[in-house]
C-alpha cells in the first residue's frame, strides 16, 4: 500500500516549480521520445492552464498514440452476468441499500443469449462484468459464463477475446480464473483516496482498501499478464487521482516487469439511489478529462486507454484525438439487456442498470463515425491468441512493431464486420476508408492485407496475423 504515496502526491500538486510553462513545455517534449515521463513529470502536465499548450499537449497525445498503434480503435461491449451486489459503493445503481433496483441473475443459457445477441451485432470482444455475491458471481458462475461464450458460433462469427471485470479474487481462484482463458483482468480502484476510499465502501468485502490495490499483483502471480487499471473519475481530486494512478502503473512495471496493459478512465454518471453518483463530490468537468487522458498517453505511451459509453458521442469523438485506443459501443449495463432490447415492445430496464450512460448508438452507427472521424475501427483478438501478451505484448509495441501488426489485422476485422454485419451506408463509408487506409501500408504489410482481405471475400473468417 506505501506505493500510493500520498505525501509524494501532494508535494507534487504543492510544488510551485511544476506549475512554469517553460517546464511543462520541455516534459511535452520529453514524452515525444515515446519513454514515458515521471509521477512528477506528469503534475506538471496537469497543470497546464493555457489554451497554446494544452492543444500542444493534445497533439503531442494523438501523435503518440498514432505512431505507436496507427489510427485503429478497439471495439468492445460488456456483458453483465448479475447486479445483485453485496457491496455498497455509494456511486453505483447495484449497491446493495438500493432497494429499488430489480436485481437479476443471468443462467448460463441466458449468459448464451446474451452472447448471442453481441455475436450477431458484429461483436469479437467482450467484458464480462457483474456485481459482487459470493453465492453468486464467484469464480466457478464466471468460467462457466466463459465457456458458454466461447462455444458459441453464428456463420464462423464468435466471441474470440473475453475480458473480466470482477471483484478482486484470491490467488487460487485468480488460478481458476486463468484457466478458463480470459484476455485482460481489469480492476478498477475507483478511488485510490485512502480516507475518501473508505467513505465511498462503508461494507461489504470492497471496503478493504489493500485486498482491492494489490489484485493486480496476485493476477499476475496466477498466471495472467494482461491486467487493466482504472479510476472513477468524480470521487476526489481528478490530479491526484491520476498521479496515484500513474503511481501504481509504476509499482507494476516494477514489481511485475511490465506495466498496465489498458488504463480506464469512468467518469461518474448517475445511477438510482446512488448519493454519490447523482452528485459527484468532485464533478470532473470535459476539459480536465481531456487534459488527464492526454496526460496518460504521454506517461504511458504503451498502454490501452480505454474510453466507454459513459460518455456522450461528441465528447467521444473529442477523446479518439488524444490517445484512446479502445472503445465500448452499443453498450448496456443491465443483465438481459441486449436480448431484451431485440424486442420491440420492451421499454428498457431502467430499473435493472448499473448507471445510465452518454452514448447510446448501436455498434453499426458508432463504426461508421468512427471511420468518418478517420479511424480505423477494429475487432482485432490476435495478440492474445498468439501468445503476444504481457511483457511480450509490450515489447512489440515499445519496439515499433506492434502497429505493423494492428493495421493489418484491424483492417481485416473490418473488413470481415462490413461482410457479415455493416449496413448500406456504413459499407459504403467504410469500404472507401479501408481502400484508402490500404494503400498506405508499407508494400510489403499492404500484400500481406490484400490477402486477408481477399480470403474473407472468398467465404473464409477469423483471418489475421
Ligand atoms: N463489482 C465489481 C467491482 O466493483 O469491482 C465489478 C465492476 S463494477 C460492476 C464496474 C465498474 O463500474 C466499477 O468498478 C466502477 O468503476 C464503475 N461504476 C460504478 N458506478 C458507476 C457510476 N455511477 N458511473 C460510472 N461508473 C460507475
Ligand atoms: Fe457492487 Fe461493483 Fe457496484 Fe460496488 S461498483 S456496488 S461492488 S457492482
Amino acid at each position: 500500500m506505501e506505493f500510493i504515496n500520498e505525501e509524494r502526491i501532494n508535494d507534487i500538486l504543492k510544488n510551485p516549480a511544476l506549475k512554469k510553462e517553460d517546464y511543462q513545455k520541455t516534459v511535452i517534449e520529453k514524452a515525444k521520445l515515446k519513454k514515458g515521463i515521471s509521477v512528477e513529470e506528469a503534475g506538471a502536465l496537469l497543470n497546464i492552464e493555457t489554451p497554446e499548450l494544452y492543444q500542444e499537449l493534445f497533439l503531442t497525445a494523438n501523435e503518440l498514440k498514432q505512431s505507436i498503434y496507427g489510427n485503429r480503435l478497439v471495439m468492445f461491449a460488456p456483458l453483465y452476468l448479475t447486479n445483485a451486489c453485496v457491496n455498497n459503493c455509494l456511486y453505483c445503481g447495484f449497491r446493495k441499500d438500493n432497494k429499488e433496483l430489480t436485481r437479476r441473475t443471468l443462467s448460463i443459457d441466458e449468459v448464451g443469449q446474451e452472447a448471442d445477441s453481441l455475436i450477431r451485432q458484429g461483436h469479437k470482444r467482450l467484458l464480462l462484468v457483474c456485481g459482487e455475491h459470493p453465492k453468486i458471481s464467484n469464480v466457478e458462475f464466471v468460467g462457466e459464463a466463459i465457456r458458454k461464450i466461447y462455444s458459441l458460433d453464428y456463420n464462423g462469427n464468435n466471441i474470440r477475446r473475453v475480458n473480466v471485470n470482477i471483484a478482486p479474487l484470491s490467488l487460487e481462484d485468480f488460478k481458476k480464473l486463468n484457466s478458463y482463458e480470459i484476455g485482460t483482468y481489469q480492476l478498477f480502484q475507483e478511488t485510490y483516496h485512502y480516507d475518501t476510499y473508505k467513505i465511498m465502501h462503508p461494507s461489504g468485502p470492497k471496503k478493504d482498501y489493500a485486498y482491492r490495490l494489490t489484485a493486480p499483483n496476485r493476477a499476475f502471480e496466477a498466471g495472467i499478464d494482461d491486467l487493466g487499471i482504472g479510476a472513477l473519475f468524480g470521487l476526489t481530486d481528478p490530479k491526484w487521482e491520476t498521479l496515484a494512478m500513474l503511481m501504481h502503473a509504476e509499482y507494476m512495471e516494477a514489481t511485475l516487469g511490465v506495466g498496465p496493459h489498458t488504463i480506464s478512465v469512468p467518469r461518474l454518471e448517475p445511477a438510482l439511489n446512488a448519493p454519490s453518483a447523482n452528485q459527484p463530490p468532485n464533478a470532473v468537468d470535459d476539459l480536465t478529462f481531456k487534459k488527464i487522458i492526454a496526460v496518460l498517453r504521454l506517461a504511458a505511451p504503451y498502454t490501452g486507454i480505454i474510453l466507454s459509453t459513459r460518455e456522450r458521442a461528441e465528447l467521444r469523438r473529442e477523446l479518439f484525438n488524444v490517445g484512446i485506443s479502445q472503445i465500448s459501443a452499443g453498450s448496456k449495463t443491465s443483465p438481459g439487456s441486449y436480448k431484451d432490447s431485440e424486442n420491440p415492445e420492451s421499454h428498457g430496464q431502467k430499473d435493472m442498470e448499473q448507471f445510465s450512460l452518454g452514448d447510446h448508438r448501436s455498434l453499426n452507427e458508432v463504426v461508421k463515425d468512427v471511420c468518418e472521424q478517420g479511424y480505423m475501427p477494429s475487432f482485432c483478438t490476435a495478440c492474445y491468441r498468439s501468445g503476444r501478451t504481457g511483457d511480450r505484448f509490450m515489447a512489440l509495441a515499445k519496439d515499433g512493431t506492434i502497429g505493423h501488426i494492428c493495421s493489418p489485422n484491424a483492417m481485416a476485422t473490418f473488413k470481415e464486420y462490413m461482410i457479415d454485419f455493416a449496413d448500406k451506408g456504413t459499407i459504403e463509408v467504410g469500404e472507401k476508408a479501408l481502400a484508402e487506409q490500404v494503400e498506405k501500408l508499407p508494400e510489403k504489410t499492404k500484400n500481406k492485407t490484400k490477402s486477408m482481405i481477399s480470403k474473407l471475400e472468398n467465404g473464409e473468417r477469423d483471418v489475421y496475423f
